[in-house]
């Protein structure tokens, strides 16, 4: 039988003679990630699949009910990056539901540029990762009474 090449480690082995078309060796670490990918793209194809995996995890955490409190308590670091990830998300949807709000229907693409000053720039300049904001400010119409008025 011809040896292969798996995609994972890259290493020549001999498929099994029970799985002929064996694409990955039998590595621990390449069968995990096999697995994992596997689950990843079944979660995304398969419904059902999703919502067994959905009800075992309902399962497990009614069965350890005090795990993720604790978790939390003893990973304050997890518990950060998650907040600072879920403020991402949330200002993400905000921003799409801006897009898709008609009270932002001349929402306009700016090419304005921005430039850092000062010395935490320089730090920021050397960083890949740069965190960015979105501000959308409604202008302020006067009734004509009003400008009128004032
Ligand atoms: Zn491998």
């Amino acid at each position: 039988m011809s040896h292969r090449r798996c995609r994972y480690c890259l290493q020549l082995f001999q498929p099994s003679r029970y799985h002929p078309h064996q694409l990955v060796c039998s590595r621990p670490d390449c069968q995990r990630q096999r697995r994992r990918e596997y689950h990843r793209r079944k979660l995304h194809t398969d419904p059902e699949y999703h919502q067994v995996c959905r009800d075992s995890q309902q399962k497990w955490r009614c069965r350890h009910p005090d795990y993720s409190r604790q978790y939390r308590q003893s990973h304050p670091k997890s518990v950060e990056r998650n907040r600072q990830a879920q403020r991402q998300r949330d200002r993400k949807r905000h921003l799409r539901n801006l897009v898709k709000n008609n009270l932002a229907f001349d929402l306009k693409h700016s090419a304005a540029e921005v430039w850092l000053l000062g010395p935490q720039a320089e730090n920021l300049a050397k960083n890949n990762l740069a965190f960015s904001q979105v501000l959308i400010l409604p202008t302020v119409r006067l009734s004509p009474a009003a400008a009128a008025g004032s």
